[in-house]
């Protein structure tokens, strides 16, 4: 099945166009998965090395974005975001300790 990126119909597997609305099928290529995949590694990555949280934001912004647009990556988008978020309070709560001497990662 092909699902239509405008109105989200499921079309038959080969469809020009999409049967509700006509939007044609074959422009939709990536449909944001690179997106989706790289706000999926961004949040991971976060984890690990986060300077000034800069690639929690990526992950977040790429996140969102994906989230909003795409249409079968949805999920992995918001994945990305959700991670994005999480791995920035990670390093917000390193910071703090490391900030008052407290710090056992760094
Ligand atoms: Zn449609």
């Amino acid at each position: 099945m092909v699902k239509c990126g405008k109105c989200g119909t499921e079309n038959p597997d080969g469809s020009i166009r999409c049967v509700a609305c006509g939007r044609e099928l074959s422009d939709q290529g990536e449909d944001y998965k690179t997106i989706a995949i790289l706000a999926l590694v961004f949040g991971i990555v976060g984890f690990f090395v986060n300077p000034f949280c800069l690639i929690s934001v990526a992950a977040i912004v790429l996140g969102i974005i994906g989230n909003v647009y795409s249409v079968n990556n949805k999920s992995m988008a918001m994945a990305g975001w959700i991670l994005g978020i999480c791995s920035g309070v990670f390093q917000m709560v390193i910071d703090f300790f490391c900030t008052f001497g407290l710090g056992i990662f760094c």
